[in-house]
């Protein structure tokens, strides 16, 4: 079986989707009959299971319910379910997958507050605090855990707690950083977590996932602003049936699936936790020798994906990224406003190794090419 399956060209150092292992990608080959014995109705229902015993000790308080679509559509089906008429959501933004939580309260228009901070610069517990204690009437808060965009990590423990004090139900998209960090959604009380398939668990694109407080998912009947992005509909088909509403990925449930076991094998979320940080640790160390500087502080900075300053003003990315994936790494543009970036995953099927080999062909570049590297 595995003959079919050609070697990938390149690594995709990117966050998402990325680079899968062969057990993966060959669980993709074969066509699948959702309500045939063989497809294996309980797949769903042990996926769900297993997702939210990745999330919490406490599974009898949580529930998780799988939503087609890439991770954005989950993040608006939550925040269009769960939200009530007259709720509020104050909406924690300090890049773009947090400017888009605004964009998705301005289409389904909810009522929010926007705590709107530079891409640089974490939210801070304090000002959450004061935001909520003049605001009684916001009901929820969204944050973004680690903000891809940047690569920053932030600070959840301290704003689960005040959120918390003071009672409002929490939302987190955890979608780049479920699986690859340790997140105990039971302890630090996060209401609604969400995560996607072709990030840290390591699967393909094609569905994400929430996982629920359950008794905050019950008030949420009825109040869905979508039909199809209906988190509770689809939360009360999937625990009656196992069934998704419509149509379900059935290829990238079986990958997924694999995904899982592989996570297992690999002795779960914090023996993935510590290869993703021993990749960044010796990709930061690797390119700073090489004249590249980390846009953010080592405390800021997630395990996830690490963003870089070009070396010079006029560094041409677009031939150094020819050049490195000509050597069989895809790296990733950067995204933010403030300074000239571009981005390397460390998510994925990526170890160490390959980091050391990457570091060896951006030596190579920037010693041979006409990509000069100051050193
Ligand atoms: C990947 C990602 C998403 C979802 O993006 P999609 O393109 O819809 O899959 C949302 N938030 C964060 C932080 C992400 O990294």
């Amino acid at each position: 079986m595995h003959d079919f399956i050609p070697d990938n060209p390149y690594i995709l150092l990117t966050p998402g989707p990325l680079s899968t292992s062969k057990g993966v990608r060959n669980a993709l080959l074969r066509d699948w009959c959702t309500w045939d014995a063989d497809y294996n109705i309980d797949i769903v229902q042990n996926i769900r299971r297993r997702l939210v015993a990745l999330a919490t000790n406490r599974t009898s308080e949580y529930t998780a319910v799988l939503m087609q679509g890439s991770g954005s559509f989950s993040v608006e089906a939550t925040l269009g379910s769960v939200v009530p008429k007259n709720g509020k959501v104050l909406i924690v933004t300090n890049g773009a997958y947090g400017k888009r939580m605004v964009q998705m309260a301005d289409a389904l228009q909810l009522d929010y507050v926007e705590y709107a901070l530079p891409e640089i610069a974490a939210p801070k517990p304090d000002e959450i605090a004061l935001l909520l204690d003049r605001n009684p009437g916001i009901t929820h808060v969204a944050m973004v855990h680690c903000e891809t965009t940047t690569g920053m990590l932030n600070p959840l423990a301290g704003i689960t707690r005040i959120v918390k004090e003071r009672n409002r139900v929490f939302i987190l998209d955890a979608m780049s950083s479920f699986g690859g960090i340790p997140i105990d959604a039971g302890v630090l009380d996060i209401d609604f977590l969400i995560s996607s398939s072709n990030k840290c668990i390591q699967g393909v694109p094609g569905f994400a996932f929430v996982i629920a407080k359950q008794d905050e998912l019950q008030k949420s009947a009825g109040n869905a602003r979508s039909l199809c992005l209906d988190l509770y509909g689809q939360w009360r088909e999937m625990n009656a049936s196992g069934k998704w509403r419509y149509t379900s990925p059935t290829h990238v449930v079986r990958a997924f699936y694999q995904a899982l076991d592989e996570l297992e094998a690999e002795g779960g979320i914090s023996a993935r936790h510590a290869r993703y940080r021993e990749n960044q640790r010796l990709l930061v160390e690797g390119m700073a020798d090489l004249g590249f500087l980390a846009l953010l502080a080592p405390d800021l900075q997630s395990p996830i994906i690490t963003s870089f300053l070009y070396p010079y003003p006029d560094f041409d990315f677009r031939a150094f990224y020819q050049q490195v994936k000509a050597e069989g790494f895809v790296l990733y543009p950067g995204k933010i406003s403030e300074a000239d970036t571009f981005r390397v995953g460390n998510i994925g099927e990526v170890y160490p190794d390959d980091v050391r080999r990457l570091l060896g062909v951006i030596r190579r570049i920037g010693t041979a090419s006409e990509v000069k590297i100051d050193a």
